[in-house]
């Protein structure tokens, strides 16, 4: 098979998500995202081409499972190809790797462990660092230094509520049209949330550059989804509701026998991803509902985002 450069789906239509692929010195290079893709690249590089003679395959779909490609002499593991990134997605870069929590439904701690600065980095304005308020002020600030030649910057990995302040607030606002992603992944830090929100207003933010990610079907049923998303809209915040996929999944937005225990099917998965995803004017969702759940301001929490 005739490998495309590039993120192509098997009827060459262009994806992000996809496996970025690229030949260099008869060598395929593969960087695979998800795990869901894993056997779709093994089949494809069984097949073998005139075009290359070994791959090398990288990325944290090979990190979660590496014997993803065991017995294929051809084929190799490796993650030190320069620029990978941006070979995925030309506008994105990552300034720091890893993390400092270790939240159970996270691949990160698996992938790249414990928060590392870089040293240096492409200087592109969607950044996919995992949690870029957990690294030093030297190099948040060093961070939005070079952002503010761009005229727009997407923090895309979301930010962590709990570790947001005034200053993280007002350097971000030195910034041309930053769109900010906070996360409500569980009720047990709605007060972080809340508290991240309001600095970020209280800087000058419209809300029209903030939203919220919701992780769904990792621990709580669909009512309890629903009302979290709800509760985010009656803010005024565009929810993002993120499917849990087991950090091993072989099938994309597939509903597990435990997600099927907790509610969930494919009906109500897809019912509530098209309702936030496909309506996509707030105005027309967002119940007014801060009632909807009980709160003191006393709950915070430690490990989940
Ligand atoms: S804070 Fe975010 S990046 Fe870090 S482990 Fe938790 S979910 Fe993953």
């Amino acid at each position: 098979m005739k490998a495309k450069a590039g993120n192509y789906r098997p009827d060459n239509t262009w994806s992000p998500d996809w496996p970025a692929v690229w030949i260099e010195n008869r060598i395929l290079y593969a960087s695979i995202a998800f795990t869901w893709h894993l056997d779709y690249m093994r089949s494809r590089l069984e097949q073998r081409s005139f075009d290359w003679d070994t791959a090398v395959v990288g990325g944290p779909a090979v990190k979660l499972v590496p014997t993803a490609f065991d017995g294929m002499e051809h084929v190799s593991l490796g993650d030190d190809t320069p620029s990978v990134l941006q070979r995925v997605n030309p506008m994105a870069t990552k300034t720091s790797s890893g993390c400092i929590r270790s939240c159970e439904f996270c691949c990160v701690p698996h992938t790249e462990g414990k928060i590392r600065e870089l040293p240096d980095w492409p200087d592109r304005p969607l950044l996919i660092d995992n949690n870029i308020l957990a690294t030093s002020q030297k190099h948040f600030d060093r961070v939005i230094d070079r952002l503010k030649e761009w005229p727009w910057t997407d923090f895309n990995q979301g930010m962590d509520a709990r570790l947001l302040n005034e200053y993280h607030a007002q350097r971000l606002m030195e910034l041309k049209r930053p769109m900010i992603r906070l996360a409500l992944d569980s009720l047990d830090y709605v007060n972080d949330w809340i508290s991240a929100l309001e600095i970020l207003l209280a800087a000058g933010l419209p809300k029209t550059r903030i939203r919220s990610y919701a992780l769904i079907g990792f621990d709580s049923d669909p009512d309890e989804a629903w009302k979290r998303c709800e509760y985010i809209e009656s803010f005024g915040i565009k929810a993002l509701p993120m499917w849990f996929h087991e950090l091993d999944a072989t099938k994309r937005n597939d509903v597990t026998e435990k997600q099927v225990a907790m509610g969930w099917s494919d009906f109500k998965r897809n019912r509530i991803m098209q309702w936030y995803y496909q309506h996509k004017d707030i105005r027309l969702r967002g119940r007014k509902g801060p009632d909807l759940f009980s709160h003191s301001s006393s709950t915070s929490s430690d490990d989940t985002a």
